[in-house]
């Protein structure tokens, strides 16, 4: 895997220099979309119905011909049960910051956030298939997946992890070649990385077992099913603090940045989406979102 992260490296760091020099000349083109970043409607959790007559008035001409799966509605495909970026809260609720992210975009653009729960690896297909508005899901931007839809700027960054049991004989990425088996979530970076041959750097599909999500993973390890888990490290880290006996190991990480997938016929959407979250990264809303989350608790 190590030598398969080198290869991968030069390609994502050309993605997040991308995304860096993105982020440091925002909305260039979108001088009207700017105005409405004062509006006061951002704290509102998304019970505030009345912000949106305001909004579609000074909103560009473009935002009236943006087409949603269900009218009024902003619908997000994910896999809650990917903390702290999206989980299920105590009250049965979905919470977490792509939650609050795209619950702020929506208000923005006069919607209300709708979220649709699903396995990781249908939340791309749910958008290319006019089931849902936008994937949000700690979703990585890679070239394979660029193919099937368009991303927006990017808002996070993660990296793959290892978590293994304490004491486990597996100190080094490169002792998952010794004949172990790796648990993973099915369809993420972390299952295409390990499950590449190994003459590309990964492990081979016999030594992959993929789960449909973290908290799967995370049992089976716990039950000895599998020997190591790679998953991304802000999850592993919430995984690791909420069982007892597993580490995460230090190890090179290649840093993958997060963005929204939002279907290649939906120009219009994937536009007013991006302006809305380029407001949200410029004005700090995405920023103290994000330490809401990963920093309050360190
Ligand atoms: N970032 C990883 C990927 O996009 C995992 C995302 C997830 O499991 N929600 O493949």
């Amino acid at each position: 895997m190590k030598k398969y992260f080198a290869l991968l490296l030069a390609g994502m760091m050309a993605l997040s220099l991308a995304a860096c020099g993105g982020s440091s000349a925002p909305a260039s083109s979108e001088p009207a979309a700017e105005t409405e970043a004062a509006e006061p409607a951002a704290e509102a959790e998304g019970t505030e119905a009345e912000a949106p007559a305001a909004d579609a008035a000074e909103a560009p001409a473009a935002d009236a011909e943006i087409k949603v799966v269900e009218a009024g509605k902003l619908h997000m495909a994910t896999n809650a049960a990917f903390p702290p970026y999206e989980m299920i809260s105590d009250n049965g609720g979905f919470e977490g910051i792509d939650v609050e992210i795209a619950t702020a975009i929506a208000q923005k653009l006069g919607l209300e956030l709708v979220v649709d729960d699903m396995e990781f690896g249908s939340v791309i297909t749910s958008v290319q298939g006019g089931k849902s508005d936008i994937a949000m899901a700690g979703l990585t931007v890679t070239e394979e997946r660029k193919q099937n839809v368009d991303f927006t700027e990017s808002y996070a960054t993660g990296v793959q992890v290892i978590i293994v049991p304490e004491g486990s004989d597996i100190k080094t990425v490169d002792d998952l070649a010794n004949d172990k088996m790796i648990g993973v979530q099915d369809g993420t970076t972390g299952y295409i990385y390990c499950s590449d041959t190994v003459e590309n750097g990964g492990y081979g599909e016999d030594h992959v077992t993929s789960y449909p999500n973290g908290a799967m993973a995370i049992e089976a390890l716990k039950g000895g099913k599998v020997d190591a888990v790679v998953i991304d490290n802000e999850p592993a880290k919430a995984f690791v603090a909420a069982n007892e006996g597993l580490k995460i190991l230090d190890t090179e990480y290649i840093v993958e940045n997060y963005a929204i997938g939002i279907s290649k016929e939906n120009p219009a959407l994937r536009d007013a989406v991006d302006a809305a979250l380029k407001e949200l990264i410029a004005d700090g809303t995405v920023k103290t979102i994000v330490d809401k989350y990963i920093n309050a608790g360190e």
